[in-house]
């Protein structure tokens, strides 16, 4: 063994400029911008994970998300990771190799529900729906008489399309078929009415980032007594570590055993974020996205662009603008950008090329964001 110690390589010793985060203002898809409260309790000093202040924390963070949910699940944490991470939860708990998954699906994150659930094993279903299109209830119970899944998984608010799936009666044919109903309510917490209980919603998961108005990070989840009913009867372990909601229950319960380390700061701007959205209420919040929504579609039909989902079942929190013909559409979402500090998404998937995604979200859902957005588009538009 050589006891010549090897020297430093300098390579990768780069030292960047000091951060200077231009000021953009998000109306994309996600994430948005945080609302101030939100990066001031970021930047607090982090405690210990088992820390009693950070405990009780914990429990407010929890109380609050049954709130904006709408749900008394007592299996209702912000799990450490993005939307994603929440998302692959609710499958990695709930799915035991060889279970069919039935997935409404009616744009990109609904093939993401599918290509998780496909890896943990699951006998994937498909419903496959046009972009921009939602599912009739007559549609899902042909679906779940065909297949007889054991869980319907479902997309609330489809990025990718901007249509709202209306959830109402689901969860009673869920019942009826003794399957469990798993939805993506990302781009709909807190922006959009969602009453988990009383819609028979058996697993839900969602993100930080969006109508909440704090960075990304986390990932709200939540799981009914029905479901964690199937968790504890699985006979095979869930196959992640990281997600197991069997082992996290017991640092998010009365153990308080460590599981990781929770991204204390994160969950300090995730109890900000909700405690902002106690203070405004639910109904005034979901009020407030339709209003200035509603102030979008007015002012995008002024200037002679038409979105892309029927008024009936359009998103609040997100629209999608139909690119006119001949106009290029990225560069027009760049100039916004380049020149007026403005992001909107491009399509995504099928709808690439075709639509714009104008997201009002959280912090974001003001009518001067809309305004500002409208005289900007005129102006790159002419
Ligand atoms: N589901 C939907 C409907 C989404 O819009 C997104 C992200 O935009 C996700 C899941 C994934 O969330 P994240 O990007 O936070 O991991």
């Amino acid at each position: 063994m050589s006891l010549v110690s090897p020297s430093v390589n300098d390579k990768n010793r780069i030292i960047p400029p000091e951060l200077n985060v231009p000021p953009r203002l998000l109306l994309g898809p996600g994430p948005s911008n945080a609302n101030p409260r939100v990066l001031q309790a970021l930047a607090m000093s982090p405690v210990g994970h088992l820390d009693p202040y950070f405990l009780q924390l914990m429990n407010e963070v929890q109380t609050l998300l049954r709130y904006a949910w709408q749900t008394d699940n007592p299996m209702t944490i912000p799990m450490s990771g993005t939307g994603s991470a929440a998302m692959e939860a609710t499958l990695a708990n709930i799915v035991e190799p060889g279970d069919v998954v039935l997935v409404g699906v009616m744009g990109y994150f609904g093939y993401r529900l599918v290509d998780m659930a496909g890896r943990y094993g699951a006998d994937v279903r498909k419903l496959v729906k046009p972009w921009g299109r939602v599912f009739s209830l007559e549609e899902l119970r042909q679906g779940i008489e065909t297949h007889r899944p054991k869980v319907l998984a479902i997309v609330h608010a489809e990025t990718s399309t901007g249509a709202c799936q209306p959830l109402e009666g689901l969860g009673e044919l869920c019942r009826e078929f003794d399957c469990l109903l798993l939805v993506d309510t990302v781009t709909s917490l807190g922006g959009v009415p969602l009453f988990l209980d009383s819609w028979g919603v058996d697993l839900s998961y969602s993100c930080s980032q969006k109508g909440l108005g704090c960075p990304p990070g986390l990932g709200p989840f939540t799981m009914s007594p029905r479901a964690v009913e199937k968790l504890k009867n699985r006979s095979t372990k869930v196959a992640n570590w990281y997600l197991d909601v069997s082992l996290l229950s017991q640092y998010w319960g009365q153990d308080r055993v460590y599981h990781h380390t929770a991204p204390i700061n994160m969950n300090y701007a995730l109890r900000e974020a909700l405690r902002i959205l106690a203070q405004e209420g639910l109904e005034a919040s979901w009020n407030r996205h339709l209003t200035n929504a509603k102030l979008l579609w007015e002012g995008l039909n002024d200037l002679g662009l038409k979105c892309h989902v029927h008024e009936d079942y359009r998103l609040p929190t997100l629209t999608t603008v139909r690119i006119p013909e001949g106009v290029d559409g990225k560069a027009i979402s760049r100039q916004l950008l380049t020149e007026y500090n403005i992001e909107i998404g491009n399509g995504l998937g099928e709808l690439a090329g075709q639509v714009w995604r104008v997201g009002l979200m959280g912090y974001n859902s003001r009518p001067e964001n809309v305004l500002l957005l409208l005289s900007a588009l005129k102006r790159v538009l002419n």
